[in-house]
């Protein structure tokens, strides 16, 4: 089988090669992002493996299909990307990576609140400095603070465990609870009470039209005040503007993202020599209580590992008709 890989790093060729070795497919790296725009680099191709902002909507998946493709294998969690009932009527079957180390992106998320908390950050470049003063570096104790967490799949199981091991009271929402959650002492609420509790809000559900600005100017009237928001999710959770209003009526004391609305024309390259043309994502930056992380919280050796293979051997199980190991790999 040829497998065509898009939105490809020197990352993703080391860990994919390796895991290869098992399956002996031929794979074909390109850097550029999938879209209308690169379908004449698709050539005998079997497969297409795709990431986060690659955009599979109707037209792109329709020329896929005609030149041949039959699998797309995203290499990632969320499928908000790919237009799944076009790709259902082109006969295209599409699978995911369910879980890969939910705790990469949970430790990931604690690692946002306590350098935006502890400003970590900040100290490192003052002691650099030879500034050893603490005037302006006071966090706040995490212990018996009350963290809500919306969406507890399999990085928000992870995270509440996290958080709890703080000592923190954790709060959580989702449209399906977990029992065993209940048991280690994670109080299920409902979202309204979630946000108007919450000293920390952690978003761990998938983007969905029912999702799709979760955190706008009316949830955010229900908050706390200073309260902090870490989105490791989708950047669609989150309406920027209203986040932005937020921060400038001091509102929200604290933003951590590592997921951004507009992030496929930034994130995963090196634009230090260009101007950057989203005033947006630069007023974002200019706050000193935001943090943004480039949609790196996946980005341990081990999610990389499991992320390659099983990637792979949902392709392996596609061209075998054989049953997958993990059936919700399978979006079709
Ligand atoms: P998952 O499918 O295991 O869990 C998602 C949870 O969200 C489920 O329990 C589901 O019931 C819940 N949910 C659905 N709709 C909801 C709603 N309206 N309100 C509250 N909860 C709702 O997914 P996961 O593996 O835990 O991943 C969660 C998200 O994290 C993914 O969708 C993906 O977008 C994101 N992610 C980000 C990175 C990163 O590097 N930043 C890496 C992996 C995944």
């Amino acid at each position: 089988m040829k497998v065509t890989f898009f939105s490809s790093k020197p990352y993703d060729k080391e860990f994919f090669d390796q895991a290869n070795q098992k399956f002996n497919f031929k794979l074909d790296y390109f850097e550029t992002h999938l879209g209308p725009h690169v379908l004449n680099l698709i050539e005998n191709t079997d497969a297409v493996c795709a990431f986060v902002n690659d955009k599979l909507n109707d037209a792109v998946l329709e020329s896929l299909a005609q030149k041949g493709v039959k699998y797309i294998a995203l290499r990632c969690a969320g499928f908000n990307n790919v237009d799944l009932e076009a790709a259902k009527r082109l006969g295209l079957r599409v699978s995911r990576v369910p879980a890969y180390s939910p705790e990469a992106v949970a430790e990931h998320a604690m690692a946002m609140i306590l350098t935006l908390n502890r400003k970590t950050h900040k100290a490192y470049n003052r002691v650099r400095e030879q500034n050893f003063a603490l005037n302006g570096l006071m966090g706040f104790n995490l212990y018996q603070k009350t963290i809500g967490v919306i969406g507890t799949g399999n990085i928000g199981v992870a995270f509440c465990k996290i958080a709890k091991g703080f000592g923190a009271r954790v709060l959580a929402y989702d449209i399906c609870e977990n029992p065993d959650l209940k048991q280690l002492g994670i109080e299920y609420i409902s979202q309204e009470q979630l946000l108007s509790e919450s000293d920390i809000i952690s978003l761990h559900c998938p983007l969905m039209e029912s999702t799709h600005h979760l955190i706008n100017e009316d949830s955010i009237k229900k908050m706390k005040p200073n309260v902090m928001i870490i989105n490791t999710s989708r950047g669609g959770l989150i309406d920027t503007k209203a986040v932005i209003n937020g921060l400038k009526s001091k509102h929200i004391g604290y933003l951590g993202i590592d997921v951004y609305e507009q992030e496929d024309k930034l994130f995963f390259r090196d634009l230090s020599h260009t101007i950057i043309e989203d005033d947006t994502i630069q007023r974002l930056m200019s706050f000193p209580n935001v943090l943004v992380t480039a949609h790196q919280a996946f980005f341990t050796q081990e999610a990389l590992e499991q992320i390659a293979n099983s990637t792979l051997s949902s392709l392996f199980h596609f061209e075998s008709k054989t049953n997958f190991e993990n059936p919700n790999a399978v979006l079709i």
